[in-house]
């Protein structure tokens, strides 16, 4: 294991069970989403031509998107905020930037030397599933 590896918002909320009871997978968490488009295209530090533009489906996106930056710690942004937001007002689809949650700081955390100043441009379509007609 890299020594000097830090963990990104998506590692650390794996580790968190005791804030977050149950961890789902998106079929459970999104019973209304047939299926999802999610194009992330990341700002900063870290970033070069091959990470720059990261896409997700139904099948790999998660709670959270990590940042490049290999010196944040719990680095990266809540995509799952963003698709909750989304379904609670009908939206299909949705634009719109985040900065990265997480900061430079030792490797496990503890020391915070500076935010992480990241930023990633998300556009996000969902193809909500049919009604059942009874
Ligand atoms: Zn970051």
């Amino acid at each position: 294991m890299d020594r000097d590896k830090r963990q990104k918002a998506s590692d650390v909320f794996q580790e968190t069970n005791y804030l977050f009871a149950e961890k789902t997978t998106f079929e459970k968490a999104f019973p209304m989403i047939e299926d999802i488009e999610v194009k992330v295209i990341e700002y900063g530090e870290g970033v070069n031509e091959w990470n720059r533009e990261r896409y997700y489906n139904k099948f790999t996106a998660g709670e959270y998107i990590n940042c490049s930056n290999r010196l944040c710690y719990n680095g990266g942004f809540s995509l799952g905020r963003i698709i909750r937001y989304m379904v609670m007002n009908n939206m299909k689809e949705y634009q719109t930037k985040e900065i990265c949650q997480g900061y430079e700081g030792s490797p496990k955390g503890r020391r915070k030397y500076r935010d992480c100043l990241n930023t990633f441009h998300i556009t996000v379509k969902i193809k909500y599933k049919e009604k059942q007609e009874e």
